[in-house]
C-alpha cells in the first residue's frame, strides 16, 4: 500500500491524463463540472480497494460505517480467495489484497457506479459523490487523525458535494457512464500504486500465471519502493502532483474552462 496521499494523488493523475488524451473520445469531451465531479470521484476510488482492510485509515473514513463495510469486505475477500487459490498461491488469509485488489472488482464498481447513477441522478448521484469524496479527503488528509476526525471528513464530504452538485447539471446518460469510468480508474491507479511497492498486486485474478491464481503483479525488485519511504516522498509524490495539475488544467482547457489562456495549448505537440 502507498500512503494516503500518493494513492489519491494517482487517481487524480490517471482521470486528468485519460481524458485529456482521448480527445476524440465522448470521455475527453465532457462538460467542466462533471470532469471536476469525475476528478474527486477517481481520486476517492483510488482509495477504494483497501477498505478490504479494516485497519487502514481509509476503513476510518465515516467512522463506525466503513469499519463495518470494511468488515463485510474483508470477509468476502478472504472467502474468494480460499475457494480460488491454488496449491502454489501462498496460505494467507486473503482478505487483504485480494479481491478489491482485481481488474474484475474494477469492472463491477464501474458497472454498478453507472447503474446506480443512471437510476436517480437527484439521489444516487449525491449519495455516490458523497461516498467518494469521503474517501478523497480521508486520503489527501493523512494527517487528521482516522478515529477522532471521521465526523469532520463526513462534514468535509458533505459541503464538497452540496457545492459540485449546485451548479452541474443533471441528467444525460454520458454523466452516469462518466462517472462509473472515473471510480474504474481511481481502482486501476491503485492497482499501479500497489504494484509498485514490496508486495505486488493480483490484479489479474482468476487469470493463472505461474500456476497462481492471485499472482502478485509487480516490476522488478529494483524498481519497488517502500511505502512511505525516501522514493515514494520526494520523487513519486511530487512527480505525480505536478502531472496531476498539468494534466487536468490542460483537460479543463479543453473542456473550454480556461479561455484566459488565449489560445497557447497545455498540451504542446497540438
Ligand atoms: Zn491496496
Amino acid at each position: 500500500m502507498s500512503t494516503g496521499p500518493t494513492h489519491a494523488m494517482s487517481g487524480l493523475l490517471t482521470w486528468a491524463a485519460v481524458t485529456a488524451l482521448a480527445s476524440s473520445h465522448p470521455i475527453g469531451q465532457l462538460e467542466p463540472e462533471t470532469w471536476i465531479i469525475g476528478a474527486v470521484m477517481c481520486s476517492g476510488a483510488a482509495l477504494l480497494p483497501d477498505l478490504d482492510h479494516p485497519q487502514s485509515t481509509v476503513s476510518r473514513t465515516f467512522g463506525p460505517v466503513t469499519q463495518g463495510l470494511s468488515n463485510g469486505v474483508n470477509a468476502l475477500s478472504g472467502f474468494v480467495y480460499r475457494t480460488t487459490r491454488t496449491k502454489r498461491d501462498p496460505k494467507r488469509d486473503g482478505g487483504h489484497r485480494g479481491l478489491t485488489h482485481t481488474l474484475v472488482f474494477a469492472l463491477v464498481v464501474t458497472v454498478l457506479t453507472t447503474a446506480v447513477v443512471q437510476t436517480s441522478q437527484h439521489w444516487a448521484l449525491p449519495a455516490v459523490m458523497f461516498f467518494f469524496s469521503g474517501l478523497a479527503v480521508r486520503g489527501l488528509m493523512h494527517e487528521w487523525h482516522p478515529k477522532r476526525d471521521a465526523l469532520l471528513i463526513t462534514v468535509v464530504s458533505f459541503i464538497l458535494t452540496v457545492l459540485c452538485l449546485r451548479w452541474i447539471d443533471r441528467g444525460d446518460d454520458m454523466q452516469a457512464a462518466a462517472m462509473g469510468i472515473a471510480v474504474g480508474l481511481g481502482c486501476v491507479a491503485h492497482y499501479l500504486g500497489d504494484a509498485i511497492t514490496e508486495q505486488g498486486c493480483p490484479m489479474l485474478w482468476p487469470v493463472p500465471i505461474g500456476g497462481k491464481t492471485w499472482y502478485p503483479v509487480a516490476p522488478p525488485k529494483p524498481m519497488r519502493m517502500q511505502t512511505g519511504g525516501k522514493v515514494e516522498m520526494t520523487i513519486i509524490g511530487p512527480g505525480l502532483t505536478v502531472l496531476a495539475i498539468w494534466l487536468s488544467a490542460a483537460a479543463l482547457q479543453q473542456a473550454g474552462a480556461l479561455p484566459f489562456l488565449f489560445g497557447v495549448s497545455l498540451l504542446p505537440w497540438r
